[in-house]
């Protein structure tokens, strides 16, 4: 399987030459040449498949220039009950990935799929403990070492020390906003006592993080004497990684391959919804993928008018679903380009596009860019908007009629997956964080703390390892210069 970038750059690659890597040289994202295709009879044999067996199957569609006992070992060691320990009483931790029915009535189904159960409380870790494995299986074999270095206002940065922590040749160095992230979060960060991982609070908003980090990645020599990778959400194995739960959702909601299945997402970079789009184009029976949005509504925006238009930071709110905070949705590119029909050219000028003029339009109407907006519906996208007071109500309702507390960004999903039911179509959401994460809104709305999984109860109180800098780059390149020897 080779891949090629969505701007154009022909230069193939294999799946282990692009894990390290990020953008391709053209500034374009990878994708498969083409999507392999699952057929009727391998699906029906994956039924009953354990979690890590259908990691195998999908993967090595994707990277088969890894040999399949090496892909198989990692697979079982990445997706355990163990790592996935953070289930609810009532379910099964070898699951990984449970599915709990929340209503069943006029035809009309609900079902809620948990990927938030592994070390850190959000479905991050679906991806980024795979990665882990991948990373340190692929830098052993070329004896190399990998610094990762990245900014974090929470989830993201979490996942990856946890994924990272103890691994052979990574280190992990992981800006975050000094005492901006909630005590929840900065705990289980800063409480990490593994020597490659380096927390680094930087006195500053998290735009002042990310600068640094762009200042040093732009330091070319710096970076490659240095190193220096990314984890970020444009990484294909986290994006493949995500597929297969999407199959173990449709698997584990259906009983035959004539069924069909809707999915709603809680989405911000559109990672997670596009590794859906992947399942789907693989021949996966997905009705609908309903993209759900908070008050940053660029992607709602788009599936439902054709027109893209990024946020300036003024206009990117802070909300109480905080992973949903985004001004442009940087995976989106893959899709327009299976939209586009693999044009790399018009991919390319459109993505120049939003850079000069903020965004770009596809509805057809005078003016526009393109008409492609009528095509979506093959696709199978819809879309949807959740608000503060939505979460709110949500939280409450899902409280007083199922009896379980969801978090803030699964509220989002609930709240739209509602507006999109079909008879006959079970609409699975996907759990995207545990509510104890997002404590605050969880008091807010229902007067109560949330429930805490065992082992994060005094989590606050462990010995917090991190050191805080101020936004300096020449200070921030020598403490990494330090501390890899390089
Ligand atoms: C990252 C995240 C999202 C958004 O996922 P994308 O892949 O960026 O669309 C939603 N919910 C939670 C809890 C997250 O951590």
């Amino acid at each position: 399987m080779h891949y090629v970038s969505t701007r154009g750059h022909t230069a193939q690659q294999n799946f282990s030459e692009i894990l390290l890597g990020g953008l391709a040289p053209d500034g374009g994202l990878y994708l498969p040449q083409c999507y392999p295709q699952v057929t009727a009879d391998e699906l029906n044999a994956w039924r009953t498949f354990s979690y890590a067996e259908l990691a195998l199957a999908v993967l090595k569609k994707f990277a088969s220039d890894i040999p399949e006992a090496d892909l198989k070992a990692i697979c079982d060691k990445t997706y355990t009950g163990e790592v996935y320990r953070n289930t609810r009483p009532e379910q099964d931790a070898a699951q990984i990935t449970p599915l709990r029915v929340l209503t069943d009535a006029d035809g009309k189904s609900l079902l809620l799929q948990a990927l938030s159960n592994g070390p850190t409380l959000a479905f991050k870790d679906m991806a980024m403990q795979l990665l882990g494995n991948l990373f340190e299986y692929t830098l052993a074999k070329h004896d190399a070492e990998l610094n990762i270095f990245g900014a974090t206002s929470g989830d993201t940065g979490s996942a990856a020390e946890y994924a990272m922590r103890g691994k052979k040749g990574i280190r992990v160095f992981m800006l975050s906003p000094h005492k901006k992230m909630s005590a929840f979060q900065t705990a289980q960060m800063f409480s990490l006592q593994d020597p490659n991982i380096y927390n680094i609070a930087v006195d500053g908003v998290f735009d002042d993080c990310q600068d640094m980090v762009k200042a040093v990645s732009n330091d070319l020599e710096y970076k490659s004497r240095q190193k220096i990778g990314t984890v970020n959400s444009i990484n294909w194995a986290r994006v493949v990684a995500q597929v297969v739960y999407y199959f173990r959702g449709y698997l584990s909601a259906t009983s035959n391959n004539q069924q069909k299945v809707s999915f709603t997402v809680p989405s911000g970079n559109f990672g997670n919804i596009c590794a859906g789009h992947i399942a789907r184009m693989m021949g996966l029976p997905i009705d609908k993928l309903v993209v759900a949005t908070n008050e940053n509504d660029v992607l709602d925006e788009f599936f439902r008018t054709g027109v893209y238009r990024v946020r300036k930071s003024a206009e990117t709110w802070h909300t109480t679903s905080p992973s949903m905070d985004i001004s442009k949705a940087s995976n989106f590119e893959r899709f327009i380009f299976d939209l586009l029909d693999g044009d790399a050219a018009r991919v390319a000028a459109l993505f120049k596009k939003v850079e000069t003029e903020g965004g770009f339009d596809l509805s057809g109407g005078p003016g526009s860019d393109g008409d492609e907006f009528k095509k979506i519906a093959h696709f199978g996208f819809e879309s949807g908007k959740s608000v503060h007071a939505d979460r709110l109500t949500t939280i409450r309702q899902v409280e007083k009629n199922y009896g379980i507390t969801v978090d803030t960004h699964t509220a989002d999903g609930i709240k739209v997956a509602l507006e999109h039911l079909q008879t006959g179509v079970p609409m699975i959401v996907l759990e995207t964080a545990l509510p104890a994460k997002f404590n605050e809104t969880i008091q807010e709305a229902l007067g109560r703390d949330a429930e805490r999984p065992a082992g994060f109860e005094n989590i606050e109180a462990l010995p917090q390892r991190f050191i805080v800098m101020d936004t300096d780059v020449v200070k921030m390149k020598a403490f990494i210069a330090e501390h890899t020897g390089l």
